[in-house]
Formats: C-alpha cells, structure tokens, sequence
C-alpha cells in the first residue's frame, strides 16, 4: 500500500520523540524514521510534528506538570527552533532539504490562508523538499488553537490532496475502550466508516496531558477529517525506531478507508460546499481550453461581476450559463483589470504576479 502513494503525511507525537523520562529528544529514533523516508521514492512526503512544547519545557525548565497557555507559548518558542534543527540535522545528512511551516487553524480554515499555504507546501514538494509542520503555538490563542497535531494533520493532508496520513502514535491503533484501562478491549484494525459507534471507542479528549494533547478521541476527529477528503489513515505504534518500515513489513496497527477520493472530495468541496461570491463570463475560446482541461486565463475573461477576494469561490459562466466553479486566484478589481489581457501582463498591470491563470485548473471544477 505504502509503495502506491503519491503524497503521504507522516504525524510524529511528542511522547514518541521526546524521552518521557529525560524530556530529550529521542535522536536514535530520528536518525531511523530519516532512513525510513529515504527509502520511500516517488512519494511527496509531509511530516507534522509535535514537540515544541516537550523540548521547551526542558530549555526553560519549566517542570510543573500542568502550565498555563502563556507558559506553553513560551516553551513552544524555545523548543521549536530545537525540534526544526533536529529534523534538518537527521534529514540533511541524508541529503534531503527540510522546510518550516507553522501554521494556525486560521490558515486551514480561511480559504485564501488555505490556497496561500497550499501553494507553498506544493512548491516546496516540487523543490524536493520535506516540509517540516507546528501548530504555531506561540502566536494562537486558545479559541483559535488546534491544540493537537492528529487534527492539524488532516487538514494538512486534506490541503495537499494527500492519499495517505500516518499518525504515528504510543498506541497501535484503535481498541473498543482504552486497552490501558480494560484489558478486554480489542483491536480493531479496519474502519470503513467513522461512525457515531467508533466516535464512542475513542472517549474524552486527553486535554491534561503534559506533553502531547490528543488521545485517541483528536485521532478519531482525525481520521473524519482524512477519510472525508479522501484520504486513506493509520493509527500505528510509532515507538520503536524503523516504524515506517515495520508497518511496511505488516506491523499491527488500524487503517482507517477513505470515503471518496482526494480529487473527488475537493471537486464536491469547490463545486457544491461554497457559496459563490461573483461570475466570470467568458468567451468561446476560453470555453473550449476549459473542455479540454486548461486554468482559466485572463485574456479568455469578458467580463467580471460580484464581491470577491483573493481564494473566494466564483461562478464560471458562457451565454448566461454557469459551466464552473472555482477558486479565484485575484481579487474583484484585480480580476477586473486583467479581464481580456495576455497573462503576461499581469505584473505591468498589478504590480504583482499571483500565477498565469485568474482560476487554476487545481481550483476549478467544470459543472
Ligand atoms: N504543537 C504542540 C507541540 O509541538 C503539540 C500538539 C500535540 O500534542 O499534538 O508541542
């Protein structure tokens, strides 16, 4: 299955990568998950990881169990800069390039955010390079704060259109009750569907923890998120070094199947979830380079009606009928100054360039 994937994004938790009892990070276990990606080819890969808060506890020795959000802020500052030289240490020696993202729930949930940390997470995988995930901690408060990675990832696979999530974890998949506390639980190790009854496996969030936040509960939340968008996850035991290889030689863990696939889930998402807030109509040219797969560019535009920004959803209409629907790539007024012109006018025109096509093909969906 592994070997199938063309984007893969790789959750590491904090109790797996920071040692519970020295608070250090486990750099044995990082030079073996970095052997792991290197022996993956052909797969874009992403990896969010956890720890921040773990590493910076021990540089600010901060070592009450339970800290406040400004002193969680604060370790996450100190230890992220740690966490970021760890993984290009471990991964550069191996001549692949690491890239810090930090991103907030704001620019998962806010489509112009989204596309713009789209974009550059899809560039930088076109580089070659492993992007490298936080929450950015330090910065998001706690009403708009993820909290934990296992939900963070999935809207990170959902962004890229990733086929795979890996939520590598201190427990090797999903139990029918928490087997540290009933010995009778069992393991489940397929899902097809997240259901209100696998909702129930998961219990309450593990809110009080002292260094990772999820629990299982986040990884359910987690996996409704993945398998909605279309992608496919795994709940494994991460703990031993070498985990990617072990689970490609059959190791115990629960795959949770996605519901749709990433392109579908995303044209379901563009086509049908957003509100439109304006109409591009176009030419007969421009109709036809739509049929046969193209971005929407400026010169086939004609004219430009409605309230939009950058990233808000646009209908695509020819004589009066809407034949798609996408995400803009300029505002009103930008796209209105474009309307008709080569996009190589684009930079004279605006002073700026947003790419070639007023709709990327990526972001537009024919009805
Ligand atoms: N973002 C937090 C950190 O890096 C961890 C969140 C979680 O435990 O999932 O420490």
């Amino acid at each position: 299955m592994l070997d199938d994937v063309k984007t893969i994004v790789i959750k590491i938790g904090s109790a797996i990568l920071v040692d519970s009892q020295t608070h250090a990070l486990r750099e044995g276990w990082l030079d073996a998950l970095a052997h792991d990606l290197a022996n993956i080819e052909d797969t874009r890969i992403v990896l969010v990881s956890s720890g921040a808060i773990a590493l910076g506890r021990e540089r600010l020795k901060l070592t009450s169990p339970s800290l406040s959000l400004a002193e969680k802020q604060a370790c996450a500052a100190a230890g992220q800069s740690s966490l970021t030289r760890a993984y290009e240490d471990a991964l550069g020696q191996l001549g692949i390039v690491t890239a810090q993202a930090l991103l907030t729930l704001n620019d998962t949930e806010h489509r112009r955010r989204w596309l713009n940390a789209r974009s550059t997470l899809e560039t930088l995988l076109g580089l070659g390079a492993i992007p490298i995930i936080n929450e950015n901690d330090t910065v998001a408060t706690d009403e708009i704060r993820y909290g934990d990675n296992d939900r963070l990832a999935a809207r990170t696979a959902q962004m890229i259109g990733a086929d795979l999530l890996i939520l590598l974890s201190d427990i090797d998949g999903l139990y029918t009750a928490d087997p540290r506390e009933n010995p009778k639980a069992n393991h489940i190790p397929v899902v097809t569907a997240v259901t209100e009854d696998i909702l129930e496996m998961g219990g309450a969030p593990n809110a009080t923890a002292g260094v990772g936040t999820g629990g299982m509960a986040t990884k359910l939340a987690a996996a409704q998120i993945a398998t909605n968008a279309g992608c496919d996850m795994i709940i494994c035991d991460g703990r031993m070094s070498g985990a990617i290889a072990a689970l490609r030689n059959g190791a115990k863990h629960t795959f949770f199947k996605a519901t749709s696939n990433p392109r579908k889930a995303r044209a379901q998402w563009i086509g049908g979830a957003l509100k439109p807030h304006g109409i591009l109509t176009i030419d007969a040219g421009a109709l036809k380079a739509l049929n046969g797969g193209s971005s929407l560019l400026p010169a086939g535009v004609i004219s430009v009606s409605g309230e939009f920004g950058k990233g808000h959803s646009v209908s695509v209409e020819f004589n009066g009928t809407e034949i798609a629907r996408g995400l803009v790539s300029y505002d009103m007024d930008e796209a209105d100054k474009l309307k008709g012109l080569q996009s190589s006018k684009i930079t004279d025109v605006l002073g700026y360039d947003n790419g070639a096509a007023l709709i990327h093909r990526d972001n537009l969906v024919m009805l």
